[in-house]
């Protein structure tokens, strides 16, 4: 046998399947831009781009080394989404062509002593109070500079996946107050994933989707999770009534169980407070975690299942089973589980 590891298999087709199912929500004459930000959320970016580069109009990451990345695969647009900070990134960024935001009074220093103003995306803040410029300030740099020059109004949304939070519509309202009082050739975009499903009237020009592409958005099931995460049974263990499992025998057999020990643990990326009860798939069926994760070892519920043996597979969370159900359980976000895989892993493409 070679030797066993816990594996994270990306199937594209999926992510293929995820971009036709989201543009079908938005207006044709929005643009869809694939945030593939912090190696497309796990993703291996340079595997992915081949993949789904005739479905998009665009790319959004935050550093430029991927930005540049991208570029080497890809003509479409890039949009660098934090902009830039200095002198020599700025003259990287105009070398590979890549679109800029401008958040603060800073960068726009930057492009106003370099007179750069090709592709550039000025970020506003309507209320998540993390980037951004005041609507004033806004107003008066734009009526100083930018009236004769061709630009995007963006913003971003705080809690876009949860329809019932008001702070939405007045994020809406902020932006439009905005984009009113802007008189030349002003295009728009403040939609994420969630926007696309609770808000898809505010797709405006373009979109800006990352979740819903690798299918970790949390408000549907349609859409399917493209990674699976899974690892070999090493050991299987018949256990008795009042039997505790794992460190502080945090679980113990309420009647005579089954237990198969998984090769996976908070050293692969698994958090580590994942409780007892979380569903995972074994052979295809459900089962559940039994026991406290460790570094290297998982234990799972198997007493329902017939003829598992070593070896066999135990899915973490696949196309079949959501990523939303390690991470919604457990108080997680499937943002963070995606990026949290750790290089031991052995990280392959379906073919
Ligand atoms: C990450 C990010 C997105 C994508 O958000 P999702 O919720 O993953 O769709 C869009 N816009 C900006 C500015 C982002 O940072």
């Amino acid at each position: 046998m070679t030797s066993l590891r816990s594996e994270l298999v990306i199937d594209p087709s999926i992510v293929q399947e995820n971009i036709k199912y989201l543009k079908a929500l938005i207006p044709n004459k929005s643009n869809f831009m694939a945030v593939i930000k912090s190696d497309a959320y796990g993703h291996i970016m340079e595997n992915l781009l081949k993949h789904i580069d005739c479905f998009v109009d665009g790319y959004g990451t935050v550093r430029i080394g991927e930005a540049i990345r991208i570029r080497e695969r890809s003509n479409k647009k890039i949009l660098l989404m934090t902009g830039v900070y200095s002198e020599d990134d700025l003259e990287i960024a105009i070398k590979h062509n890549l679109d800029l935001v401008i958040h603060n009074k800073e960068q726009f220093e930057l492009i106003k002593k370099n007179n750069f103003y090709k592709n550039l995306w000025f970020k506003i803040n309507t209320g998540m109070n993390r980037l951004g410029f005041e609507e004033e300030e806004f107003l008066q740099i734009y009526n100083e500079h930018l009236k004769d020059k061709k630009i995007v109004l963006m913003s971003h949304l705080a809690a876009s996946n949860n329809p019932k939070n008001k702070s939405n519509n007045e994020q809406f309202a902020r932006f439009n107050n905005v984009f009113n009082q802007l008189s030349g050739e002003v295009s728009k975009s403040i939609a994420n994933t969630g926007c696309v499903f609770n808000y898809p009237d505010h797709s405006y020009d373009w979109v800006r989707c990352g979740i819903g592409i690798f299918g970790g958005y949390i408000g549907t099931h349609e859409l399917k999770t493209a990674m699976t995460l899974r690892s070999p049974i090493v050991n299987i263990r018949k256990i008795k009534e009042g039997d505790s499992v794992g460190y502080d025998g945090r679980a113990t057999a309420i009647c005579d169980m089954t237990v198969a020990t998984v090769y996976i643990g908070y050293a692969d990326g698994l958090a580590q407070n994942i409780k007892d009860g979380t569903s995972v798939l074994v052979n295809g069926k459900k089962a559940k975690i039994f026991g406290k994760v460790s570094m290297d070892l998982t234990t799972v519920d198997i007493s329902d299942h017939t003829n598992c043996k070593i070896g066999d597979y135990c899915e973490i969370f696949s196309p079949e089973s959501s990523i939303n159900n390690i991470t919604i359980p457990n108080d997680l976000i499937s943002y963070d589980l995606m990026i949290r895989i750790k290089s031991r892993v052995k990280k392959t493409y379906h073919n």
